[in-house]
């Protein structure tokens, strides 16, 4: 078996072309060495709902999970360094359900701790739909744990829609059966059709951070943003504005109604052990009696 020097991996993830056999091999083999070395760790990125008009104390809503690969020699390796090449060697299959066994535990905890109402959100991958892959985990993990399914989310990109076929609205449908919630992820990035949005499931939307970053600045934008978020409203949908930089963008929406948000100006996502020590019970209490103080 050919092994890829840590070296060798960064040169043909810098140049990845994805047409090429040998750097998606290299990646392939690294894949599998994080996945047997126990490589593969998680962040937590808060997701807030600020109700207050300035923005203060916003509350917790929940968090999505973002998988890094922590490689011994490279360090950390963002999501889109590897997940392209695991949706193209089946091995997203094996990482995904890695990452579904993790929330499971992650929301375990959560619930005995007493945070029932907090939401984990697992991006998910057209892979992962294959032969039904993605369904039949779920339900396996609701019956292996004894987790609230309201309380996992399962986020899906607007991309994929794209291949809108049966066996994809069937399974979501039946997800959504579960109890557990949907949500179209990186909304405004695809061709934004419409006319699926009423027929599928997803009771959040998304708005992608490509709509954020100029919309104090850009007319055009801000028009488009007030578009969406006035269309998911009308269907029902929750709203979570991810990518949300600047105290000035978070305002903008929260004129429009929107009141879940994400992003480096409230929380970078962090590890999931330093998410846990700030968002504890014991951090959670000396918060509400800060909060009473205050008031
Ligand atoms: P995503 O699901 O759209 O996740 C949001 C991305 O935006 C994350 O990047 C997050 O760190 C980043 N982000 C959040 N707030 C801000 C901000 O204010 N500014 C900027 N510049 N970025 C912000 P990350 O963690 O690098 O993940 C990239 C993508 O990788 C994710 O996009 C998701 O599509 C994919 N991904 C991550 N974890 C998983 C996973 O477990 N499974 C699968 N299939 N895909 C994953
Ligand atoms: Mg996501
Ligand atoms: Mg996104
Ligand atoms: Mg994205």
């Amino acid at each position: 078996i050919k092994h890829g020097s840590g070296n060798q991996y960064r040169a043909c993830i810098r140049d990845s072309n994805q047409k090429d056999g040998e750097a998606l091999f290299l990646q392939e083999n690294m894949i599998r060495e994080a996945l047997t070395m126990r490589w593969f760790t998680l962040y937590l990125q808060p997701i807030y709902l600020a109700n207050s008009p300035n923005l203060d104390a916003p509350e917790l809503l929940g968090a999505e999970v973002l998988i890094r690969l922590e490689h011994p020699e490279l360090g950390l390796i963002p999501p889109n360094d590897f997940i392209p090449a695991a949706e193209k060697t089946g091995q997203i299959i094996e990482i995904g359900n890695w990452v579904l066994e993790e929330a499971a535990v992650i929301l375990c905890e959560w619930q005995k701790q007493g945070f029932s109402t907090r939401y984990l959100s697992v991006n998910a991958s057209v892979v992962q739909f294959r032969d039904h892959g993605l369904l039949h985990q779920l339900e396996s993990l609701l019956e292996r744990y004894p987790i609230n399914p309201t309380k996992l989310v399962i986020e899906v990109t607007e991309n994929l829609m794209l291949d809108n076929e049966e066996s994809l609205r069937y399974q979501l449908k039946e997800i959504r059966k579960l109890g557990v919630n949907l949500s179209l992820d990186d909304f405004g990035t695809g061709f934004s059709c419409l006319s699926y949005l009423h027929e599928l499931p997803f009771g959040t939307l998304k708005i992608d951070r490509s709509f954020v970053m100029n919309v104090e600045t850009n007319p055009r934008d801000k028009k488009l943003a007030r578009v969406i978020v006035d269309m998911a409203s009308s269907l029902g949908m929750q709203i979570v504005v991810e990518g949300i930089e600047q105290r000035g963008q978070a305002e903008i929406f929260q004129a429009m109604g929107v009141r879940a948000f994400q992003g480096y100006h409230f929380a970078r996502p962090m590890p999931q052990k330093v998410f846990e020590a700030r968002f504890s019970p014991a951090a959670d209490t000396r918060l509400s009696q800060l909060r009473s103080q205050k008031g």
